[in-house]
């Protein structure tokens, strides 16, 4: 006999009182509440601190920082968490924040912790790189899938929705405060990041790990290295990382997540060199000062999981083939 999925959630939820699951899921649902602080980091400029940890039920996913700018014309958001119930609750706290209507959400990218939020906005305000469009539209079904079965409850609501503003200039004015626009890559394929000019705020998006190890899922490290580069050659004041603490200096955020791209890079054509297999290049040694970046094992075992075939592939002789 085959079981289908249905059968077996009938079954499981015909086992239960009539009257428990309602009360039970409610309780639950309504008690799934996200905070939203927001911490001031520059003139008119707050950040949403994520968690620094991988996305699990108890985080609901809320890992991303997103920032909130307050501009003579209304509100800008950049990125907008990981679910409708996240947006909604960022939207209520940064109109209250402000004072004003928001009227225009950037998203970075288009992994899920800053993208699936965007449905409680517009969709004509929401505003994102040609190439993170095209992403979503590959990608999103996938990344909403993983996530409802990470977060479940958390996710309800949330549709895959998709950014309605393609953004092809190279910068945006909101009532005389510009924000400069620079179309990058590396964590993903289309990355962006955005200068706020008149406090000198650099929002990185995940182009910047601060005191938090990168995640590499799609990422091309080449590229990565070339988009930071760039940054660090502007003559911004502060950072905001995608992920972990705001960086006051603007620098330590690039500097850090070059150094983890350079060392994975180097450990990893090391490690298939050396014959490791994947479960012992998880294992490998993080040395300091790296080793103090949150999330650093998982994040290294995640990277050796999708980098390492193709290193295999690359690096190894085919003994059939000599
Ligand atoms: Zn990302």
């Amino acid at each position: 006999m085959i079981l289908s999925r249905r059968a077996v959630l009938g079954g499981l939820i015909a086992s239960i009182p009539a009257t428990a699951p309602a009360i039970a899921m409610g309780a639950t649902f309504a008690a799934l509440n996200y905070p939203i602080t927001p911490v001031a980091i520059a003139d008119g400029v707050w950040m949403v601190a994520g968690a620094d940890e991988p996305i699990r039920r108890d985080n609901g996913g809320a890992i991303a920082n997103i920032t909130i700018i307050d501009t003579p014309a209304g509100t800008v958001l950049v990125d907008s968490g990981p679910s409708l119930r996240y947006g909604e609750a960022l939207k209520a706290a940064a109109e209250q924040l402000t004072g004003r209507k928001v009227i225009r959400v950037y998203i970075t990218h288009l992994h899920p912790d800053h993208a699936m939020g965007l449905g409680a906005f517009p969709q004509e305000i929401v505003a994102a790189l040609p190439g993170t469009i095209a992403d979503i539209q590959r990608d999103g079904q996938g990344f909403s899938d993983g996530m409802y079965r990470l977060l479940d409850d958390w996710m309800r609501g949330t549709d895959l929705k998709l950014p309605g503003l393609p953004i092809r200039t190279e910068s945006e004015s909101f009532g005389g405060r510009t924000l400069r626009l620079m179309a990058l890559s590396g964590h993903s394929s289309a990355d962006l990041a955005i200068l706020d000019e008149h406090t000198g705020t650099l929002i990185g998006g995940d182009l910047l790990f601060h005191r938090r190890a990168p995640a590499t899922p799609t990422a091309d490290l080449a590229r990565w290295r070339e988009s930071l580069g760039m940054l660090d050659r502007l003559l911004h004041k502060s950072a905001v990382p995608g992920h972990g603490p705001f960086d006051p200096s603007g620098r330590e955020a690039i500097a850090q997540t070059r150094d983890w791209i350079d060392w994975l890079d180097q450990s990893l054509t090391d490690a298939v060199r050396s014959g490791l297999d994947m479960v012992e290049a998880g294992e490998m040694a993080i040395p300091a000062p790296l080793s103090v970046m949150a999330a650093g094992r998982y994040e290294l075992q995640r990277s050796v999981s999708h980098f390492y075939p193709a290193l295999e592939g690359r690096l190894l002789p085919r003994i059939d083939k000599v």
